[in-house]
């Protein structure tokens, strides 16, 4: 392996200490105590990980989090309702609903009934105007967190072509404006780019938030280029058990890019420290304090 290693869970750490920091002089120097509401629907596996994660680290930070589960079989509009107390406690400055919900729920609605001011996932769509109109506003974890570690490499991304893998309105896109925000030329590929390598080695940094386990090969980067992988995909592995993988073929692609993000280890801790960033921020406009930025 050549390329530098961008150690995500470090990074995250430092980000975390920041937060922690920030959290405990907002406590003690304005009695705002910032408070996240996890939400979660049915029992995905996975998603309780996620959910026990993301709990643990608000605890860390010294911020309050409350935890809220329905049934796989509760109806859309018992979750409307708590989301919509949620809204109006005083005491909850973000809210998060663990995606996906169970069929008879539509998550668009749900992101919808969501106070923007409260959605530290970034998801509502007034929060995605406010972001490509360039205005101030939430901004996506896993966006940030990605826009955080190309800059731990670049220092600044302006003038660099950057290749976004992945079209999506929680990651492609929101990265794509962000990356519009820091200068850098921006190419979105998706499932009908044609050429899609030759594409990819375009990028002086290439973005891979496709959901494709280790689909972006070796001959994909141009050499020197910093590769970020948001993908996480769960694969057999040779114990017979599985193991999460990213969107990159990562032993192969490292030999050859300039730096790169490791799964796991990499996007997703990041992406928590900044959910955990955006519940601090929301708390501080919610109380008309000055806003910390690490
Ligand atoms: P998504 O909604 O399924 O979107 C995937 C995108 O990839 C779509 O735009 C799709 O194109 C494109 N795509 C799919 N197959 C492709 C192919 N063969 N060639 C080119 N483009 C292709 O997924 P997502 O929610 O954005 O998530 C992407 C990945 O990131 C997943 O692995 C997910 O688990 C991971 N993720 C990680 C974090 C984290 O914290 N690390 C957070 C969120 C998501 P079309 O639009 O044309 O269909």
């Amino acid at each position: 392996m050549t390329a530098r290693m961008i150690d995500g869970k470090a990074v995250a750490a430092e980000l975390s200490q920041f937060i922690a920091d920030a959290a405990r002089r907002v406590i003690t120097e304005h009695g705002v105590e910032p408070g996240l509401a996890v939400v979660l629907v049915g029992d995905n596996p996975a998603s309780e990980i996620y959910v026990r994660s993301k709990t643990a680290k608000i605890a860390a930070t010294n911020m309050r989090s409350s935890f809220h589960k329905l049934p796989a079989t509760a109806p859309e509009a018992e979750l409307l309702e708590l989301v919509g107390r949620l809204n109006h406690d005083p005491t909850v400055h973000g809210i998060l609903v663990q995606l996906p919900l169970p069929p008879q729920i539509d998550p668009r609605k749900v992101i919808e009934a969501i106070a923007p001011a409260k959605d530290v996932d970034g998801f509502h769509p007034l929060t995605a105007g406010l972001l490509s109109t360039g205005l101030p506003g939430i901004v996506p974890c896993t966006p940030l967190a990605c826009i955080m570690l190309a800059k731990k490499v670049h220092g600044s991304l302006a003038g660099l072509e950057a290749v976004v893998i992945g079209r999506s309105n929680i990651v492609g896109k929101p990265l794509a404006q962000l990356l519009l925000i820091e200068n850098a030329t921006v190419t979105i590929a998706h499932s009908k780019t044609r050429e899609l390598p030759a594409v990819c080695r375009r990028g002086d940094i290439v973005f891979a938030a496709v959901g494709q386990p280790q689909m972006v090969r070796r001959d994909w980067i141009k050499p020197g280029a910093t590769v970020i992988d948001v993908g996480i995909n769960r694969v057999p592995a040779e114990d017979g058990k599985t193991k999460i993988v990213g969107d990159v073929a990562f032993a192969e692609v490292a030999d050859v890019a300039g730096a790169i993000t490791p799964v796991p280890g990499g996007v997703g801790p990041m992406t928590i420290a900044c959910l955990m960033l955006n519940t601090l921020k929301a708390a501080c406009v919610q109380n008309g304090l000055p806003v910390p930025s690490p």
